[in-house]
């Protein structure tokens, strides 16, 4: 009897631990196939949500270049704009000249002078157009802009060693900016002064309006830059002949010695306008078939100074008569 209940209880012992067993086994089964089946889920779930993520920053990126595109093109429309619009100035604000002037003008005495003054410099063409100057022995005028680069900065030196004028014609060559206000103005000019006198360690004082003293941008009247630049001893110069480089078609070499010649025949004193600038390479290439024409003419080529007599579109008097 004792010894068969012994054997029970090992039975039942077995018959336990077997139990116990199944059960792990069902467990490290059941595991072996769950822990994957979450994982995969999960990743899924991970993989899913990166995915959109990417699809909203690829949709963002496409926003942004878009407008960036738009952005360019805007500013592309108002520079275009802008350069269309002095064109037209340029090519439209010629003072009118009367006839008793231009008799007045024919019977002074002596040669004609000629002054040659180009804007808007230093480009990649100023030293080409110091090269042919310096070739025939002509000195000018050049109102530049303000450029900080090794290159415009070298420029600026050699067109005062050379024995050239320099003028100022604004730092920044903005309408929108140099004429909203006589302080805005007069910061600007301040800019250019200070970058000239680094540049060269000469004081510049003339000064070329950028679209002339009579441009039709400015909303304040152009008499209180005027002022301004009176206040600070510095003399301003328009012309009186266009070669016609900034018109918005562009001009052939031969028309523009043309546009020059025809006019230098009417004045006792010409303040000749041509440009410095990348886009205006025909202005180059006249120079030297137009100097010719000029020196066959028996005119004075000259720089201007401070002593020459100014050519302005807003006279002084009508300036007097202004301020009353
Ligand atoms: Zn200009």
């Amino acid at each position: 009897m004792e010894e068969l209940n012994v054997k029970n209880e090992e039975l039942e012992r077995r018959k336990k631990r077997v139990k116990r067993m199944k059960r792990a086994i069902i467990i490290t089964l059941i595991s072996a196939i769950l822990i994957p089946i979450i994982l995969c889920v999960f990743l899924f779930v991970k993989v899913n949500s990166m995915q959109k993520q990417i699809d909203y920053l690829y949709q963002v990126r496409e926003q942004t270049q878009k407008e960036e595109q738009l952005a360019k093109e805007e500013t592309l429309k108002t520079t275009q704009q802008e350069e269309q619009a002095e064109a037209e100035i340029l090519a439209s604000e010629l003072p009118e000249t009367t006839e008793v002037d231009k008799e007045q003008e024919k019977k002074g005495n002596g040669k004609k002078k000629v002054y040659l003054t180009f804007d808007d410099g230093p480009s990649t063409r100023t030293e080409a157009i110091l090269g042919i100057l310096n070739e025939y022995g002509v000195k000018a005028t050049f109102f530049v802009v303000g450029k900080e680069d090794e290159y415009s900065m070298e420029m600026y030196k050699k067109i005062v060693e050379d024995g050239h004028t320099l003028g100022m014609h604004s730092y920044s060559h903005q309408y929108s900016v140099i004429y909203q206000s006589v302080e805005a103005f007069a910061s600007d000019v301040e800019r250019l002064e200070v970058l000239l006198r680094t540049a060269t360690g000469e004081e510049v004082k003339l000064f070329r309006f950028p679209g002339g003293s009579s441009n039709l941008v400015s909303n304040i009247g152009m008499q209180e830059f005027i002022q301004y630049l009176n206040s600070e001893g510095i003399t301003y110069f328009d012309w009186n002949v266009s070669s016609g480089d900034a018109t918005s078609k562009e001009l052939e070499a031969e028309t523009l010695v043309q546009n020059v010649v025809q006019d230098v025949e009417i004045y006792k004193s010409s303040v000749v306008l041509m440009h410095d600038a990348a886009d205006k390479p025909n202005t180059v290439e006249a120079l030297p078939k137009l100097i010719e024409q000029l020196q066959a003419m028996d005119v004075e080529i000259l720089p201007i100074t401070e002593e020459v007599e100014p050519i302005q579109h807003i006279k002084a008097d009508e300036l007097e008569e202004k301020q009353g």
